[in-house]
């Protein structure tokens, strides 16, 4: 049997068509028998998205998407560390980040470079023609 997902009509008009549950035309958060499961899993991942929020806001941390926030965590990561008990294996943490830190500065001045590159070549060396990998989205 084809699984034409979920028939529930969201608020937009259109259908959810999530996989419908094994014999069912619901999905899991649509299913009226599963409305109290599926109540408290949305509390729960609603408590954890508060909480990984007020952590990140606390230690200003914003990701891993880019060279700088990877950075801020793992300075964040070598001050508390610093403050515990000196010991071998904290020794080995901030030799650990202090190598990480490195090839981070490194892959900050290359990401740099490259841009300054990019802006003095111009936008002709974006054109498709030109790509070593066209196949590869132009960034
Ligand atoms: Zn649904």
């Amino acid at each position: 049997m084809v699984n034409r997902g979920c028939t529930y009509e969201m608020t937009d008009g259109l259908a959810c068509q999530a996989p419908a549950l094994r014999g069912k035309t619901v999905c899991y958060w649509h299913d009226p028998e599963k409305a109290e499961e599926a109540a408290e899993a949305r509390r729960i991942g609603g408590m954890h998205r508060r909480k990984a929020k007020s952590v990140a806001t606390i230690y200003d941390f914003a990701g891993l998407r880019t060279v700088e926030s990877a950075q801020r965590l793992l300075e964040i990561a070598a001050i508390e560390t610093l403050a515990l008990e000196n010991s071998i294996a904290r020794n080995r943490a901030l030799i650990s980040a202090a190598a990480g830190a490195g090839k981070l500065i490194e892959a900050g001045d290359l990401e740099e470079r490259l841009t300054a590159v990019e802006a003095a070549v111009g936008p002709k060396a974006h054109a498709d023609g030109d790509a070593a990998f066209p196949e590869e989205p132009v960034r």
